[in-house]
């Protein structure tokens, strides 16, 4: 992969300066709310990163530290285990938030919420950013898997670029082809200690805003009427097979709507999605993914991937 790192430069006073940054940490705050799924135990300690430099300053701090690392965008698409996360959480949700618009560009803060540039950009006219009105994560969240609403309406569709901050404080820009983009596929998947934070898009033709802010209504309504009413979930659970019946189609047939294990539940409406019903706690979504996983092998001979990020479990070593 790419090619002429920047290597952030720490200002010279860093000691004190990492005191300082480190001393707002939030210690042992509970994660759950943090989630689109309300499930989780507590980060040991969590910063809010206001600036790339202090993101660099933070991951500085944790590996002087020893501490572990892990980033939390809009915690739409993770589920924290019940025992929390050791070490240090950057919260990106809420930070990097900027929009530059360059000649055929737009750069993207990595914590931008993908429904408010959706509405963004179609306030100011540009097509091709409709789809992202309802993936509820941030720009950072959805590049690392190319998050999308099917063929022809990826992220991958309308990316030019990503500048990831490196546990050794590079900053690397990588064009979207060198990313190795595909179905919730990168090459970022890869090196999850990167934080991505920032990300540059194409511009794509202009139409009148009324027209774009009509479209967003049409894909809300879409959603809205293919979704689980309930509203504690994390999205699909697992990638479709890349060939064959989709995941939702094969948990069906393998007798799993309205399973349940706690107050954990697959959906009666659509069988890729496990509800919270109020208590849910990890290890039960974690078993439930566990039998559908072996009973679709059973049934169909088809492993299912996960495309939930399980944490810190997925990010150990
Ligand atoms: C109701 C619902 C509908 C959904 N529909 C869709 C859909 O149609 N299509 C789709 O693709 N997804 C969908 N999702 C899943 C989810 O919204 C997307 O995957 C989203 O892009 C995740 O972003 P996030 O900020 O919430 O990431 P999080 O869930 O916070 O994190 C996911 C992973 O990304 C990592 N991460 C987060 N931010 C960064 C960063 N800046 N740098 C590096 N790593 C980072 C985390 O460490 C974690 O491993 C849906 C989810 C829900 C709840």
């Amino acid at each position: 992969m790419q090619s002429k790192p920047q290597v952030l430069e720490l200002r010279t006073d860093l000691p004190s300066r990492l005191r300082k940054i480190l001393l707002p940490a939030a210690h042992h705050i509970l994660l759950a709310p943090f989630t689109t799924w309300r499930i989780g135990g507590a980060a040991e300690r969590l910063l809010t990163p206001h600036s790339i430099e202090e993101a660099a300053e933070m991951l500085a701090a944790a590996r002087g530290e020893g501490w572990p690392v892990f980033f939390l965008g809009r915690g739409s698409n993770l589920l924290i285990d019940d025992a929390g996360l050791p070490g240090l959480t950057l919260h990106l949700a809420g930070s990097l938030q900027w929009l530059k618009f360059g000649q055929n560009t737009v750069m993207v803060g990595a914590g931008v919420y993908l429904p408010r540039l959706a509405a963004t950009m179609a306030r100011r006219g540009w097509t091709g950013f409709e789809f992202l009105i309802g993936i509820p994560g941030t720009v950072g969240g959805a590049v690392r898997l190319n998050a999308g609403i099917g063929a022809g309406r990826e992220i991958s569709d309308i990316l030019k670029s990503v500048t990831v901050l490196t546990p050794e404080l590079e900053l690397k820009t990588l064009t979207a082809g060198e990313l190795g983009l595909g179905y919730r596929q990168s090459h970022l998947l890869n090196f999850p200690r990167w934080l991505v934070v920032e990300v540059e898009f194409h511009l794509q033709a202009q139409a009148p805003p009324k027209e774009l802010q009509a479209n967003l209504r049409r894909i809300i309504q879409q959603r809205q009427a293919k979704f689980p009413p309930e509203k504690l979930t994390c999205g699909s659970v697992f990638k479709n097979p890349p060939q064959g019946p989709p995941a939702g189609w094969l948990i069906d047939r393998a007798g799993f709507k309205g399973k349940t294990i706690g107050d954990a539940q697959v959906s009666t409406h659509h069988a890729n999605f496990i509800i919270n019903r109020g208590r849910a706690t990890a290890i039960q979504v974690k078993t439930l993914v566990a039998d559908i996983q072996e009973a679709v092998w059973k049934l169909h001979n088809v492993h299912l991937k996960r495309e939930v990020v399980f944490l810190p479990d997925d990010f150990q070593g």
